[in-house]
């Protein structure tokens, strides 16, 4: 199992793919801080990482 983010504000390309939801989530929230000067709700972060299932 993956866990994959995909940045949804506009322009943005950051996409994240980890094994560990943990590091998906710490990754995540230093790219929102530092690009979007902002934070992100936990049930946001939760709702746009998408399990995905490893091939
Ligand atoms: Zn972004």
């Amino acid at each position: 199992m993956a866990y994959q983010f995909e940045c949804s504000e506009n322009g943005c390309a950051f996409l994240v793919r980890s094994s560990s939801d943990a590091e998906v989530e710490r990754l995540v929230r230093a790219h929102v801080r530092t690009v979007h000067d902002g934070r992100i709700a936990q049930v946001d972060l939760e709702h746009e990482t998408e399990r995905i299932e490893r091939v």
